[in-house]
């Protein structure tokens, strides 16, 4: 057998080796335009900002690594221009000679990855501008912030951006991060990056939402970048870090089935419209493991592991790729945000029904040195239970729950699940009631009904006059450092004995600072007569909606 694999990197690697190990006879020949196979796209922002000190580090493997351990034909530098499906060959170009030549192929797959956009903005070719895929983007960059840049401009508020204003912060660089959508971080629900937005503002990175780039200028000291708000903001180096687009060119061209977003079309084989035609990475279209909707989800966990089963396929086995979840996670200094599955807003679009929970667990027993609390949000099902997304933004531990409840949901298991859950406890890891234990509590007793709650947003939407009475069962000194406006404070531990201040002839939302007291309070209240439901979250919930006021 014959395979040719275009991309040489994170899904064509992957692919090469794996067809190797189950084929010591087959010819196997990678074809990269670039000058590396092989390299950590991952570890990019954080050779930029020097904590990763050496360029070489990145490079996971090189050329003649998988000629010699492999036995891959690879071949560096040489673009595939076109695909001859009838004739099944490939135009190939040496791009250092610029010598053209044609390969036959028995199977070819595709793995070319996605290009950054780089919309036709006047000006957006100017030196200073660049957007990061490869270490030849990253040593520009690198070079002209070494020349003693003092100002950045980062467009795009997603998980590049954020990584580079990291490394620029630590550098010294007065950075500017401009979003043109409402939030950052868009796989996140807006309020799960209300810390995240407060995490930029304290290590000093300027971050404008709501605002787009229109055009770029030359100053005697760099650039311009010109917003449409009319900002103009100095900057001697801007990196474009606002999405990418599947590098579709050769497939379509081919005639190969592509989705509305360009992402290319295959079944759960990994094989495209043409059976003898494979593709994976950030240039297929995929299958929502949660919707079971196609989309297109730009990550490196997923690439890896369609260009191994991509190749189980090739080499005779019958594998099928499960869907993407869009398991993703961010480091920000030290804060953490992860999601997994679909989002509030994702379930809304989508008119499907869901429920949701939010709590503030510390990552470990608060009795032990150093626990530091996260916020964790769970989406799930109101009929069953059965959990459809999570997201968490803390600091330490948040990687750990989101793995958990990504496997959770990979598995098909419910909210009752969770609080079943037999997970690893010393008091320097976790609780004896993990937070994962705690989510399932919360969500079960939701379900169950023991634990009625409303969500905050949604009665603060409510005109004032027409809304539940609003409980602070905090401590009053906590209620005069801050509550929901219009609040009024019992303090849970007096509730007993001052039912009789309570309206019984109008509904209750109890709330607490993270919702365990309000909890009690709503279970105390019910249990006297009274409709009394607990905000879920508690004021710390509240405070997410709330990007200004906390
Ligand atoms: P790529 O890895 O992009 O490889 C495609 C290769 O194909 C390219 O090298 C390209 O030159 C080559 N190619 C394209 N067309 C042709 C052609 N016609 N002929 C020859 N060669 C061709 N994902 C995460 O999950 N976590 C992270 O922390 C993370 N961080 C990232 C940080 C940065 C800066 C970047 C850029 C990406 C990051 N990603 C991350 C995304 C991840 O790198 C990608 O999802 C993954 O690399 C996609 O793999 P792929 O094989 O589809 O494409």
């Amino acid at each position: 057998m014959k395979l040719l694999i275009v991309g040489g990197v994170a899904g064509g690697a992957s692919a090469a080796a794996r067809s190797r190990r189950l084929s010591e006879g087959a010819e196997i020949i990678v074809f990269e335009r670039g000058p590396d196979v092989s390299f950590a796209n991952c570890g990019l922002p954080y050779f930029i900002g020097g904590e990763i000190a050496e360029r070489k580090k990145l490079l996971v493997t090189t050329p003649e690594q998988l000629r010699t351990r492999f036995k891959l034909d690879v071949r560096t530098r040489t673009s595939v221009e076109s695909i001859d499906r009838a004739a099944k060959k490939v135009r190939v170009r040496d791009l250092a000679s610029g010598r053209e030549y044609e390969e036959f192929y028995d199977k070819l797959l595709l793995a070319p990855g996605a290009a950054p956009l780089r919309p036709p903005i006047p000006g957006i070719d100017l030196p200073g501008i660049f957007t990061l895929r490869n270490l030849q983007d990253t040593d520009h960059i690198k070079e002209r912030a070494d020349q003693g840049v003092k100002q950045v401009v980062l467009l795009g508020g997603g998980f590049i951006s954020l990584e580079l204003a990291e490394n620029f912060v630590r550098r010294g660089i007065a950075t500017t991060v401009v979003e043109k959508n409402d939030q950052i971080l868009t796989p996140f629900d807006p309020e799960m990056t209300t810390p995240i937005a407060e995490a930029l503002a304290t290590k000093g990175v300027t971050l404008l939402l709501g605002q787009s780039a229109e055009g770029f200028e030359q100053t005697a000291d760099g650039l311009v970048v010109c917003l449409n708000s009319g900002k103009r903001l100095p900057a001697q180096l801007v990196v474009m870090g606002i999405g990418v687009r599947p590098e579709n060119k050769l497939a379509v061209d081919a005639g190969l089935e592509a989705g509305p977003r360009g992402g290319i079309r295959v079944n759960e084989y990994l094989q495209t419209s043409d059976p003898d035609i494979y593709a994976v990475g950030d240039a297929i279209e995929v299958k929502d493991f949660v919707s079971g909707d196609p989309t297109q989800v730009p990550l490196a966990g997923p690439a890896n592991r369609q260009g191994r089963i991509a190749a189980d396929n090739l080499f005779g086995r019958t594998v099928k790729y499960r869907g993407t979840q869009g398991t993703a996670i961010l480091g920000f200094f030290d804060r953490t945000a992860a999601v997994t599955g679909a989002s509030e807003k994702s379930l809304r679009r989508a008119n499907r029904s869901f429920r949701k929970v939010y709590i503030h667990p510390a990552h470990h027993a608060g009795y032990y040195p150093g626990a530091e609390q996260m916020t964790l949000k769970i989406l799930f099902q109101p009929e069953t239970g059965k959990l459809l997304g999570a997201q968490g933004v803390g600091g330490a531990g948040v990687d750990k729950r989101i793995d958990v409840l990504a496997v959770a949901i990979q598995a098909g298991m419910t909210v009752f699940d969770l609080e079943e859950m037999e997970l690893s406890y010393a008091p320097q890891f976790g609780s004896a009631k993990d937070p994962i234990n705690m989510a399932g509590f919360v969500a079960g007793g939701l379900l169950r009904g023991d634990h009625p709650q409303v969500d905050v947003e949604a009665v603060l939407a409510v005109p004032e006059n027409q809304r539940p009475l609003l409980l602070d069962v905090r401590s009053s000194q906590e209620f005069s450092a801050g509550h929901i406006p219009g609040a009024v404070n019992i303090s849970v531990d007096e509730l007993r004995s001052r039912l009789g201040e309570i309206p019984r002839d109008r509904e209750i939302a109890a709330y607490c600072q993270v919702g365990q007291r309000g909890y009690l309070a709503t279970r105390i209240l019910r249990q006297s007569g009274f409709l009394a439901s607990n905000i879920g979250g508690g004021y710390k919930t509240y405070l997410l909606f709330q990007p200004n006021e906390s």
